[in-house]
């Protein structure tokens, strides 16, 4: 754990947040200002800033955290209607929290993106 991370902190339940879903290697909690009806993320438990790092998670660590992703769009009812898997990565795609997370949006229409 970073001790001055916010992630780490929701993770280890020391910091309240809004958890969906959980299990003993990855927490999916609301995002504080979300972006449409469901916005959620999805954090490894194990402090790594990014997906640059996904090694750090262990073999097949990517794989765990994607079924975990599309379990949680099962669990919240977007799967039927469609949802977009985002992560921002360095300075160049605004990552403001430095451990790891894909934001699961969904619950309208989206719209384009890059
Ligand atoms: P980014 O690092 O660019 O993916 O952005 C960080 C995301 O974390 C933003 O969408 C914030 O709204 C969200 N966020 C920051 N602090 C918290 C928190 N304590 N609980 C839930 N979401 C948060
Ligand atoms: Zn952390």
């Amino acid at each position: 754990m970073s001790s001055d991370c916010i992630f780490c902190k929701i993770a280890a339940g020391e910091m309240p947040a809004d958890v969906v879903a959980s299990d003993d290697e990855f927490v999916a909690f609301k995002d504080a200002h979300p972006l449409a009806p469901v916005h959620v993320l999805v954090a490894p438990r194990r402090h790594i800033t990014s997906l640059d790092v996904i090694e750090l998670l262990g073999p097949d660590g990517a794989g765990r955290l994607l079924h975990f992703v599309a379990s949680v769009a099962r669990e919240l009812g977007v799967h039927e209607t469609g949802y977009r898997v985002v992560t921002n990565i360095g300075p160049d795609a605004g990552q403001e929290v430095f451990h790891l997370h894909l934001h699961v949006i969904g619950g309208r229409r989206l719209g384009e993106m890059a």
